[in-house]
């Protein structure tokens, strides 16, 4: 399949079913770019299992992966669960999805469900189906007192905690909580952004992996923990309830950065 420049990039990236072959190189920004050389988390290890198979969206940079299994292994230990569930990383050669997602277009974005990973193997239609379970609370005020306890602190701080962590996406009454229960060792708060949703799973975003030079980072986040003003503002009515903005039109392949019109069409890693 031949990408036009003037094609809906989600539409020829969403199609594709298989990664390009060569290196790994994350390329462009997290919500404008592709992968190339994309290699796939196993549905199963020791702590962890993925949700979600039909989608496909399992795909990432190996630093992601490694990351993953690594994380799955040391949130296992902090919090007494048997493992996580992890949601959507990204297409087999990234770029926009068809559904959902603005980001997870580089292959250094997951999603990671709140809820312990339960002690059998899950089915595949049970993967497919059971649903998300959030932990805030009606209302949006805090967390849901009825499932949160300290294995959920332990859990969002190991994250922050990663050296390879750009920013983590959860809920603002989640963020409201760790900044509640967080001592007087605060620095790890600060990459932890709140952002609308994600009150049943949190988005881990990586740093570009070192030498990947057409990976594009974003800024660091403000200095700070973040739990003053700044988060006073997701709980006022503007923060609630923001202004919808039109729908933006679809990224075409001639806004990637141009290498990704190449990844789109190459030949499938063997
Ligand atoms: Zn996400």
């Amino acid at each position: 399949m031949a990408a036009l420049p003037a094609d809906a990039a989600k539409r020829v990236f969403g199609k594709i079913e298989a990664p390009s072959a060569g290196p790994p190189r994350s390329i462009g920004k997290y919500d404008r770019g592709c992968i190339s050389g994309a290699v796939p988390l196993s549905a199963d290890g020791p702590n962890w299992q993925v949700m979600r198979p039909a989608r496909n969206r399992a795909w990432g940079n190996p630093v992601l992966i490694d990351t993953i299994e690594r994380l799955a292994a040391s949130a296992a230990q902090a919090t007494g669960w048997p493992g996580l569930l992890i949601g959507d990383l990204g297409q087999p050669r990234g770029g926009p999805m068809i559904t959902g997602h603005a980001s997870h277009q580089i292959g250094l974005d997951v999603d990671i469900w709140v809820i312990p990973m339960p002690d059998r193997r899950l089915s595949v239609t049970e993967r497919d189906n059971l649903p998300a379970r959030s932990v805030v609370a009606r209302g949006g005020n805090g967390v849901d007192l009825a499932i949160w306890d300290p294995s959920y602190r332990k859990l969002y701080e190991t994250v922050a905690r990663l050296p390879e962590l750009a920013r983590m996406f959860v809920n603002p009454a989640i963020k409201r909580e760790l900044c509640h229960e967080a001592g007087a060792d605060r620095d790890w708060l600060r990459k932890v952004r709140p952002w609308w949703g994600h009150d049943d799973h949190f988005h881990m975003r990586l740093t570009c992996p070192p030498g990947q030079t057409s990976c594009e980072n974003q800024d660091p986040p403000p200095p700070g923990d973040g739990c003053g003003k700044e988060l006073d503002y997701w709980f006022t009515p503007e923060g609630r309830h923001p202004k919808p903005s039109p729908p933006a039109p679809p990224l075409l392949v001639s806004q990637l950065p141009p290498e990704c019109a190449a990844v789109a069409t190459a030949p499938s890693a063997p």
